[in-house]
C-alpha cells in the first residue's frame, strides 16, 4: 500500500487526532448510568438554614456527586462527566484546560475531551460546583489518560492538486473557521441517547492517522474517521441538534455540522448533496446529506468529525463504549 492512495480516504492533516478502534455496538449516552462517583473534598456545607415562612419546613439540598463515564480514557477520547444533586452550575478542570458544565436532563455534565498530544498517565480532575443556596464545592477524581498508537497511511497527489490545495494557507484558514465553531458552547443539552454511525461501510482510515504526502515523512494526525461507501449512500446524524454549517468548504467539500450543545459538535464532510439548511433542528438519524467527493478528497467516502470544546476527537469511540458511555 506504500506510496498509493488509498480509495476513499480524503487528506485532513488539519490538526489533532486519536484512533479508532473498534467498530459497531453502541452504547446510550442520555443521562450516563452512574458508574463511578467519587469522593467530595470540599464539602458543599452544611444544609442551608434560610428561614422559611411560619410553618413551611425547609427543604434540604440534595448534595453534589460526581459520576464519570470511565476513569481511564484514550487519548482522542473523551469522559462524560456529571454532576448530580442541587447543582446550578459548574466548571470542571482538567489538563489545564476549563470546561463549563451545562443543564441535562438528570444532571449537569460537560463531555471532556483528551487530546491526541495529551499525556498518558494519571491526571487530576476537578469540578467547581454552586449550588442555589450560593454554596460552592470542589470534587475531585484521578483520571488515566492512555496511549493511543496511531496508524499511518500513505497518500498521492497530482501536481495540480498539491499547488491548489495543500497550500497551508488554505488548510488554516478552514480549520480556523472550523475551530472558532467548535468552540462554541451552546449551554442546552441538545442531544439525547445512543450515538449512530452515520453511514455503515468499511472504515478506510481512522481518526489520528499519520499521513505520508507523496513519499514524505509521517506527520500529523487525521481529524477525523472515514468511512467509504458509494456516492449518493444517505448520511445519517449521528445525534439529534442544530445545524449550525451546511455549506461547501475548499478542503472539506460539502459539509454539514450539527451542534449538540454542551460543546460538543459533529461534523459530516465531502458530501454529494447537502439536505438541511443552517438552522435546522435534526433528530438522531436523519438524513443530513450524501456520501461524495468533494473538496479534497480520492474517493467517495465520508469524513466525519466529532469536537468536544474545540478538541477533536475519535468519532468511532462514541459508538463503540470505549468512552464508557
Ligand atoms: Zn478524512
Amino acid at each position: 500500500m506504500a506510496g498509493r492512495a488509498a480509495r476513499g480516504r480524503c487528506w485532513l492533516l488539519a490538526a489533532l487526532a486519536g484512533l479508532g478502534i473498534a467498530v459497531g455496538g453502541c452504547s446510550a449516552g442520555a443521562d450516563p448510568t452512574p458508574e463511578v462517583t467519587t469522593r467530595l473534598v470540599t464539602p458543599a456545607g452544611p444544609p442551608p438554614t434560610p428561614t422559611p415562612p411560619p410553618g413551611v419546613s425547609p427543604t434540604p439540598l440534595v448534595p453534589p456527586e460526581l459520576i464519570l463515564s470511565t476513569l481511564e480514557v484514550y487519548q482522542a477520547g473523551a469522559v462524560l462527566v456529571s454532576v448530580t444533586g442541587d447543582v446550578i452550575g459548574g466548571q470542571v478542570e482538567f489538563l489545564g484546560r476549563k470546561y463549563p458544565l451545562t443543564r441535562g436532563s438528570q444532571s449537569q455534565y460537560t463531555f471532556v475531551p483528551v487530546d491526541t498530544e495529551d499525556p498518558p498517565g494519571e491526571h487530576r480532575l476537578t469540578v467547581d460546583v454552586r449550588m442555589p443556596n450560593g454554596t460552592r464545592g470542589t470534587l475531585e477524581a484521578t483520571v488515566t489518560v492512555l496511549a493511543t498508537r496511531w496508524t499511518v497511511g500513505y497518500l498521492e497527489f497530482s501536481p495540480e492538486q498539491t499547488a491548489a490545495l495543500l497550500d497551508p494557507k488554505v488548510i488554516a484558514e478552514e480549520l480556523a473557521m472550523l475551530r472558532a465553531l467548535y468552540t462554541k458552547v451552546t449551554p442546552v443539552k441538545l442531544w439525547n441517547g445512543p450515538w449512530l454511525l452515520p453511514v455503515q461501510g468499511a472504515l478506510t482510515a481512522r481518526f489520528g492517522e499519520q499521513r505520508s504526502i507523496n513519499g514524505g515523512p509521517p506527520g500529523g494526525h487525521h481529524g477525523g474517521t472515514d468511512i467509504g461507501a458509494a456516492e449518493g449512500t444517505p448520511v445519517a446524524a449521528t445525534n439529534s441538534g442544530t445545524v449550525v454549517l451546511a455549506r461547501e468548504l475548499k478542503v472539506r467539500g460539502n459539509m454539514v455540522i450539527i451542534d449538540h450543545g454542551g460543546g460538543l459538535y459533529s461534523g459530516y464532510a465531502h458530501l454529494r448533496d447537502i439536505a438541511v439548511a443552517e438552522g435546522d433542528a435534526v433528530a438522531a438519524g436523519q438524513m443530513v446529506g450524501t456520501v461524495g467527493n468533494t473538496g479534497l478528497s480520492t474517493g467517495a467516502h465520508l469524513h466525519w468529525e466529532m469536537a468536544a470544546h474545540g478538541v477533536l476527537l475519535d468519532a468511532l469511540r462514541f459508538t463503540d463504549g470505549t468512552n464508557g458511555f
